[in-house]
């Protein structure tokens, strides 16, 4: 479970504890894994950049030593960085797709050898809305996403003879650290709050209830697709 310390991914990894799974919460922030798992009995830490190198390994390895496998992986972590289009650098969309997808393709490929091995094994990746759309200043973070879709249904075509289902939720605009600074802007907020037929903007918990979804037995004839968390934001013109 990466990007767990705040946000979606905290949400993902508490709903998963509840329902009794056994969590490697991986963040680059020690004191939110601290504060957060410190007491949870069926939760690792690791503080690791999903981006270097070591990444794959050290989370993978960590899953199977402490818990003797991988059943569930969840790619969450994420970053966005906003900007018009020509002044965005070779920098900030290298950043970008290194965290959102090319650390995704990594960890996922060294997590394969172990869901084969898992009864019930599930990948689950966090595209977005804007795995679909396109949206003012967030050209290199909608490209992220639109690559995890690509990703996801490629990855599903290969592992799905494993047995191995892979997915991604797409979330609209949820209250996160993440959304925050978009939403100090009253205007983008309220644009949000319309977008979705419901007239707000979602909760971390309801994209976890998503996930456990996929996760769940329920969902082992779903793989390939994209699952909205969006109150109905993107079918609205
Ligand atoms: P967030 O910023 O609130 O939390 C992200 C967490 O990931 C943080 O704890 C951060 O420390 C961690 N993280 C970031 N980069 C990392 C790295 N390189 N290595 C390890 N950990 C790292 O974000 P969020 O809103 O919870 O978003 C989670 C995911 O959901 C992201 O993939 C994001 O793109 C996606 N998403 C969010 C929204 C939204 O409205 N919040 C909408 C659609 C999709």
């Amino acid at each position: 479970m990466t990007g767990a310390g705040n946000g979606i991914g905290l949400s993902i990894a508490k709903a998963f504890l509840a329902h009794n799974a056994r969590v490697v919460a991986v963040d680059l922030d020690a004191d939110d894994l601290d504060r957060q798992f410190a007491s949870e009995p069926d939760a690792t830490t690791l503080v690791a950049d999903v981006a270097a190198d070591d990444a794959p390994a050290r989370i993978i390895n960590t899953a199977v030593e402490h818990f003797g496998g991988v059943d569930i992986l969840v790619n969450n972590a994420g970053i966005v960085i906003a900007g018009p289009f020509e002044t965005l650098t070779d920098d900030q969309f290298d950043t970008i797709m290194g965290v959102n997808v090319r650390a995704l393709f990594r960890i996922t490929r060294e997590a394969v050898p172990h869901l084969k091995e898992s009864a019930a094994p599930r990948v689950i990746n966090l595209g977005s809305i804007m795995s679909d759309l396109a949206g003012p200043t967030l050209s290199i973070y909608g490209t992220s996403k639109h690559a995890v879709a690509g990703l996801t249904k490629g990855m599903a075509v290969d592992l799905g003879p494993h047995g191995i289902t892979v997915n991604y939720l797409q979330p609209g605009s949820i209250v996160t650290k993440m959304s925050e600074p978009f939403m100090d802007d009253p205007e983008f907020k309220a644009y949000w709050e319309a977008k979705a037929p419901v007239g707000r903007l979602g909760q971390p918990e309801e994209v976890a209830a998503a996930a456990l979804f996929l996760a769940s037995e329920e969902a082992r004839f779903v793989s390939g697709v994209g699952l909205n968390v969006d109150g109905g934001a993107i079918v609205q013109f």
